[in-house]
This record gives C-alpha cells, sequence and structure tokens, in this order.
C-alpha cells in the first residue's frame, strides 16, 4: 500500500474525528483541520497514538487561514492525495416560510462558500498528488429529489438553510467532477447516515465511526473509483 496524504477539514470531533481516526489506522497521513486551535491540537495529540496526524488551522470562513494551512501543507509535505470536506453547521432549525436571513447566510458561508474556498486554496497540492481525491460530506437532506417523494423517511425535514446550503454543495459537487474528470480527479458527495454528534444529536442510531465509513471509502479508491456520484454505504442515491 502507498502511503498517502490527506486533509480533512472539521476533524477535530464527530465524523471528521472519526474519518481522520481511520485515514490514519490505514497508514495514511492525516492533517487535521480544525478551526480552534486549542481543540484541533488536543485531538491531532490524541490521534498521534495510532498514526501520522498533524494538526492544521483551517477555518471555512476565514480565507487567510485557508491559504496559511494550503502554505503548511506544501511546505511539510509538498502535496495532497485526497480533501475531504467534511466541516459543516445547522445553524437553526428555521422552516421555509420563516428563516432568518442571518442564519441562511451563516448557513451558507460555511457550509458551502467555506467548502469551496477551502477546495480552492487545496487545488495546487491536490494537483500536485497522484490521487486526486475530493470527498464532500454532504447529507440526504440535501437531495431535491429525495425530498419530493412523499414516502421517504425523511420528507419534508427541515431545516431549510442547512438543506438548501447541501443541495448547493452537491452541485458543487457534479460541476467539479465534471470540470477535473479529464485530469484524473475523482469528486463526489457522500451521505453519511444520521450519526450521533452535536450535529446529529443523541437520538440518532448511527456512530461516527459508522458515518465515516463512506468517505473513507471514497478517499480510498483507486484510480478506477466513481467521481461525480451522490454516495451512501448502501450505494448511488439522486441529487
Ligand atoms: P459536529 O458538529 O460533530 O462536527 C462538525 C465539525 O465541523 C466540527 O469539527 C466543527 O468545528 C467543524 N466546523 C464547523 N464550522 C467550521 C468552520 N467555520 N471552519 C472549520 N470547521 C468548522 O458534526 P458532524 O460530525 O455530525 O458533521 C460532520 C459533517 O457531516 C457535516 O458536514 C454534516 O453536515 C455532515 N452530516 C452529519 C450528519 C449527522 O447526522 N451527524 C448527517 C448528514 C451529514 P468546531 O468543533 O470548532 O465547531
Amino acid at each position: 500500500m502507498s502511503k498517502k496524504i490527506f486533509l480533512v477539514t472539521g476533524g477535530n470531533k464527530g465524523i471528521g474525528k472519526a474519518i481522520t481516526t481511520q485515514l490514519a489506522q490505514a497508514g495514511h497521513t492525516v492533517y487535521l483541520g480544525a478551526r480552534k486551535v486549542e481543540e484541533g491540537m488536543k485531538a491531532a495529540e490524541e490521534l498521534k497514538a495510532i498514526g501520522d496526524v498533524r494538526f492544521v488551522q483551517l477555518d471555512l470562513t476565514d480565507l487567510g487561514s485557508q491559504a496559511a494551512a494550503a502554505e503548511q501543507i506544501q511546505s511539510q509535505s509538498g502535496h495532497l492525495d485526497g480533501l475531504i470536506n467534511n466541516a459543516g453547521i445547522i445553524a437553526d432549525y428555521g422552516m421555509a416560510s420563516g428563516v432568518r436571513l442571518e442564519n441562511l447566510r451563516t448557513t451558507f458561508e460555511t457550509n458551502y462558500f467555506g467548502t469551496i474556498m477551502v477546495t480552492q486554496h487545496m487545488l495546487p497540492l491536490l494537483r500536485a498528488g497522484s490521487s486526486k481525491v475530493i470527498v464532500n460530506v454532504s447529507t440526504g437532506l440535501g437531495s431535491i429529489t429525495q425530498h419530493g417523494d412523499p414516502s421517504w423517511p425523511f420528507h419534508g425535514v427541515t431545516p431549510l438553510a442547512y438543506n438548501s446550503s447541501k443541495a448547493a454543495l452537491n452541485m458543487f459537487t457534479v460541476l467539479l467532477a465534471k470540470e477535473l474528470r479529464d485530469e484524473g480527479f475523482r469528486v463526489n458527495a457522500v451521505s453519511p447516515g444520521w450519526i450521533a454528534t452535536d450535529l446529529g444529536g443523541d437520538s440518532a442510531p448511527g456512530t461516527p465511526e459508522e458515518g465515516a465509513q463512506i468517505a473513507v471509502k471514497c478517499a480510498l479508491e483507486g484510480p478506477d473509483g466513481a467521481t461525480g456520484l451522490f454516495l451512501t454505504t448502501g450505494g448511488v442515491i439522486p441529487w
């Protein structure tokens, strides 16, 4: 197995920490991105017991932190094999008729604008790597097709700001996959399932370890792996 180099955003807790853990356990170097220095360093220190995990400060809403993170990875490793865009927020649970503008903006700043900007900052490093993998952690709640099906278990589940930011992220995924296909990139969106984290809440049935699996699978697939798809552990789901 060749050792690869990954960046996981929001790696200090929840699904991102589990993705970081599983990639490091598989023998790869992982840059654990976190916006809060203390929490990121603490998580990276803890995970150093299982593999090569390195903290990098990275805030999806701070372009300066993204440029500095790219510089740090460039100087320490010279390239990236994969980027896992995991970090995300639910700013509120407002419904379509009453969502607050401020919360719509905050959610899009992180989940959509921020993810695109991180990806742009990391593209030169990914182009210099051999695997050229981008995994966008989305959600089934971002699937417009599924929301249109009255028999879908999560039919009509708001929050509008979160769902629409992830639907937009799905569009970014499709278009980026098409744009970069000829360069050998594989760009996919994944839905981790409903997972017990700070974001998913205590009643969620899945563990972070289970939620990480589809992102890790996509990250480690070889050059014949899928691109331009929306994936769960059960297979492809509709946009
Ligand atoms: P958590 O709340 O446990 O973790 C979210 C992570 O994102 C944290 O590390 C958080 O950092 C980070 N983050 C938030 N805002 C920023 C920012 N501006 N810059 C950098 N990092 C940031 O949630 P999950 O682990 O559940 O969520 C991970 C991903 O999985 C998200 O994209 C979410 O939408 C997706 N998802 C989760 C589901 C679930 O049921 N849990 C279901 C479907 C999708 P900090 O600690 O500083 O807040």
